[in-house]
């Protein structure tokens, strides 16, 4: 018995010095250190019981830490903005996404939303949450900074054994969305309008003629010429809207063929001549012979001239011209339309393109335009895969040009 305590004392320091340096080790993060005892003793159990422990608090860590980076994969790449707070309302983190939607640069982490992004909603939003004052909450919010987008954000309270620990906040960026339903807005709303006009102009002359006008022999000719225009600018829009849509909706198939360029430019030019004499306009065609063929729907491109050089008559001046050219370059067909009519001004080039828009709305109308000749022209030749353009100077003239593929 002596001889035994004789022999557990000589051992207690050394076991003492390997637990203090695992204690070390385990405070310092490293789990793996295990505690080795040189002979057997009853000390072996405690030996075991730390070892053990330690085991599984290493497994354990492993398993948070692997936990930990998959959330923050998952947090980073995500498209919405992330942004959380804590219980006092301080940013513990935001997302890759937010900071980008933001412009944000500077450090975040301890700082109110406010701080951050300088918008008195979101920072009401946080504190509402963290105050209990609702369980949910979801605004859209417009920031202008360092562009302006609209934003639909959520916040959500981060609960813990029954308290507030802090709030989510998930901002999704609805810009485009908002643009396309404004887009779509206006569009109905120019349609009923463009239609609107025409029916209702019809609709009066009609009663007036049925009202007694039928009898008044010096006016009911002028009556009916009024509602025969208006009835064909109304077919005109309606086909013009069916060709755009179909286009763009992509149902519009193209046959594609092998074709030479110059008998669908001798085409528009015949058909467009009465008109063009009407005006007091000369049509010129300026075409290389041997020009190369293209790959094109020769349907679709003949009503791309047919818009373009009707337009070049229409905003035209009595005694003027239109010309239309072809020239060839190593990869596409650059055909061009050019005329030496009113011109258009600077600031609305960027936007003629565009449905309905019309530099002198009266005008156009009157000559009986829709707005809409210049969209299907861009539509067409970009299913081409070409490209339009235009120059143009007030008062001396337009010149429209488009790109066509060769036909290899
Ligand atoms: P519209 O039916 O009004 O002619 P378009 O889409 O064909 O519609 O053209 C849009 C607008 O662009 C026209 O209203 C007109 O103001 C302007 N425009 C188009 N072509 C010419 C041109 N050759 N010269 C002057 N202005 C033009």
């Amino acid at each position: 018995m002596k001889v035994r305590h004789k022999i557990v004392s000589l051992f207690i320091p050394r076991l003492v010095r390997e637990i203090t340096a695992w204690a070390k080790s385990f405070a310092d993060g490293d789990f793996s250190k295990r505690i080795s005892l040189g002979a057997r003793d009853e000390m072996e159990e405690l030996a075991d019981s730390l070892n053990s422990m330690s085991r599984q608090i290493q497994s354990r860590m492993e398993e948070s830490i692997a936990d930990k980076s998959r959330l923050e994969a998952v947090f980073l790449s995500m498209f919405d903005g992330v942004m959380v707070i804590d219980h006092k309302g301080a940013i513990i983190l935001i997302n890759q996404a937010l900071r980008k939607f933001l412009s944000v640069e500077q450090e975040t982490a301890g700082r109110k939303p406010l701080e951050v992004i300088r918008n008195m909603e979101i920072q009401a939003m946080a504190e509402n949450i963290l105050a209990l004052k609702s369980r949910f909450e979801s605004r859209e919010i417009t920031v202008s900074f360092p562009e302006e987008k609209i934003l639909l954000v959520h916040a959500t309270p981060v609960a813990r054994d029954n308290r507030v620990d802090g709030a989510d906040l998930v901002f999704h960026d609805i810009t485009e969305l908002r643009r396309l339903e404004r887009v779509r807005r206006e569009f109905v709303a120019n349609v009923s309008h463009e239609l609107r006009t025409p029916a209702a102009t019809i609709r009066g002359y009609a009663e007036t003629l049925l009202e007694g006008a039928l009898e008044d022999k010096q006016h009911a000719g002028e009556f009916v010429r009024i509602i025969h225009d208006d009835a064909r600018r109304l077919a005109k829009l309606v086909n013009d809207l069916l060709d755009l849509s179909r286009i763009e909706s992509g149902k519009m198939k193209l046959a594609l063929e092998e074709c030479a360029l110059g008998s669908v430019i001798d085409g528009v030019l015949t058909a467009m001549d009465k008109e063009a004499r009407r005006n007091s306009v000369t049509l010129r065609k300026e075409v290389p012979p041997g020009l190369a063929k293209v790959r094109i729907d020769e349907a679709a491109i003949a009503q791309v001239l047919l818009n373009l050089v009707e337009n070049a008559v229409k905003y035209n001046n009595a005694g003027g011209s239109v010309t239309v050219g072809a020239r060839e370059t190593p990869r596409f067909l650059e055909v061009s339309v050019a005329d030496t009519g009113i011109g258009i001004p600077r600031e609305d080039l960027p936007r003629i393109f565009e449905r309905f828009y019309r530099v002198d709305k009266a005008r156009s109308r009157e000559l009986g335009g829709t707005g809409l000749g210049l969209s299907i022209v861009k539509h067409i030749v970009q299913a081409h895969r070409g490209e339009v353009m235009v120059e143009s100077e007030l008062g001396k003239g337009s010149t429209f040009r488009f790109t066509l593929p060769l036909a290899s």
